[in-house]
């Protein structure tokens, strides 16, 4: 299932993406990584959805990634007796300790220390900000509140206070409990929500303890302040332009998401740009202009994935909404705009023999007719320093690492491809040539680069680049030269 497209699609999966059937389809339409919300879903459907991921991804032969997103310090009403409630300008409204469901005058926030930062006056925001509420009164157990703009309320809804510093950790214990629970069924990326400092990161790294790469969520705004060391500690990024543009005013994101996806870009780490980027498709099959518009702007800033929330979980056209983007993608792609966009924001940052090699890879691919350059990685390094020269031909990265084969699946115009292990150099070659050739990215006259560490069974050694004809003998003979 090779994409004819650079970026990534991320889709995350819901009560409208739970059957084998829905979430084979959203991969065919170019879903490479699905994302399994912690905020939504009791673990007996997160395993189910596991389950049929990992059979799709056997049944292709794809490697696929998963990214478990953890709920974080989010603050999310309770439940309604009838799912949702409308509420008008006017209304009041009140938050409370109460297990019992929520109706049109209440709903439970089952946050005690919320209550105690409270103040008269206070803005509370709820559902994506798109509800504007002041505090009234408020107590030890309750905040009752006058609504300033109106819409619908519903279960588990998030909650903002912007103004209100709140004391909250990094991972409640519900997250600790996730966390376990995803690493035990195995994903690939960890995304850690409301992320505030670079302490936030260690505590996640640490209980993951190399089970699953770390992805930091900026979503606050004291996260936008501390990127940089964030950066230097997470394995790759998501711009949550949904909590962010409601923490900061939403005139504040587009800024902020182009310097974060320079920034990742140049640290060599994938960074997701997500929310809302085609909202309109939860109810309809044709998304707006300014959706479309949205989804190119991303692709033509650089970043790596782009993203579905609800539009696949929980919307009416989770395949539609997949096509869309990969229709986007594939048009932005073929506009030679987007190649000079694209070459004219590289960083050179050749501190290393491995920032070296790729670098002359991408140039032979510039000056030359080769047709992908294969990298050999263990860890996934060799792929992602490829992957940030942005080279005009498909990266195949081959791995013998199941687990790095999945993680990569979220950087750019990498292709991931399984290899048996190698241990010299010249099979690493025919290894390269078959994927290419057998992948349909080289026909048997065209040539193809490839770079390798050797010796073979250590990380970051990157130190061979060879232009390779994809011989016809080196596909078929039985046993590659030693
Ligand atoms: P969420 O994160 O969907 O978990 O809230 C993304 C965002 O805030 O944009
Ligand atoms: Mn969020």
């Amino acid at each position: 299932m090779n994409r004819n497209r650079n970026v990534k699609i991320v889709a995350t999966l819901g009560p409208a993406s739970d059957d084998y059937e829905m979430i084979r389809a959203l991969f065919e339409a170019g879903a490479d990584v699905f994302r399994l919300n912690m905020s939504h879903g009791d673990h007996a459907e997160i395993a189910a959805r596991h389950s049929i991921i990992r059979k799709i991804e056997e049944d292709t032969g794809h490697p696929i990634a998963i990214l478990a997103d953890l709920q974080g310090p989010k603050l999310r009403v309770g439940t309604f007796k009838n799912g949702e409630e409308e509420l008008a300008i006017g209304d009041s409204f009140r938050f409370d300790l109460d297990d019992a469901e929520g109706d049109a005058t209440r709903v439970k926030l089952p946050h005690r220390e919320i209550f105690e930062a409270l103040e008269t006056g206070a803005t509370l925001l709820v559902n994506d900000g798109k509800i504007r509420m002041k505090v009234d009164t408020c107590g030890r157990d309750f905040a009752d509140c006058t609504v300033v703009a109106g819409g619908t309320i519903s279960n588990r809804k998030g909650v903002n206070v912007p103004d209100v510093v709140l004391p909250l950790k990094a991972l409640s214990d519900k997250d600790r409990k996730d966390l376990e629970f995803v690493c035990g069924l195995g994903v690939d990326w960890l995304a850690l929500s409301f992320v505030q400092r670079v302490e936030d990161v260690y505590e996640a790294r640490a209980l993951a303890n190399g089970r699953a790469a770390v992805l930091s969520k900026i979503e606050k705004p004291t996260a936008v302040e501390n990127f940089d060391e964030i950066l230097k500690v997470s394995d790759g990024i998501m711009v949550a332009r949904g909590d962010l543009g409601v923490e900061l005013p939403v005139h504040a994101v587009p800024p902020i998401q182009k310097q974060l996806v320079r920034k990742c870009r140049a640290a060599a780490k994938p960074v997701i740009v997500a929310t809302q980027m085609l909202e309109s498709m939860i109810e309809s099959p044709m998304p707006t202009r300014a959706e479309v518009s949205d989804v190119s702007g991303a692709i033509y800033e650089g970043t790596d994935a782009i993203m579905l929330s609800a539009e696949s979980a929980a919307g009416s056209y989770p395949i539609e909404a997949v096509t869309t983007m990969n229709n986007v993608a594939e048009e932005v792609e073929r506009d030679p705009t987007y190649r000079r966009i694209i070459e004219a924001s590289r960083t050179a940052d050749r501190a290393t023999v491995a920032d070296a090699i790729v670098a002359a890879a991408r140039e032979i691919a510039e000056t030359t007719e080769i047709k992908a350059i294969a990298c050999f990685t263990a860890s996934g390094t060799t792929a992602v320093l490829t992957a940030r020269e942005r080279p005009r031909v498909p990266i195949i990265a081959l791995t013998a690492e199941r687990d790095t084969a999945r993680r990569l699946c979220l950087s750019w115009g990498t292709q991931c491809v399984m290899t048996g292990p190698v241990t010299r150099f010249k099979m690493a070659v025919v290894a390269a040539v078959r994927a290419a050739v057998g992948q349909g990215f080289a026909k048997t006259t065209d040539q193809i680069a490839v770079t390798a560490g050797v010796p073979f069974n250590q990380a970051g050694t990157t130190n061979i680049l060879r232009v390779a004809p994809c011989e016809e003998r080196l596909i078929f003979k039985s046993e590659p030269d030693s």
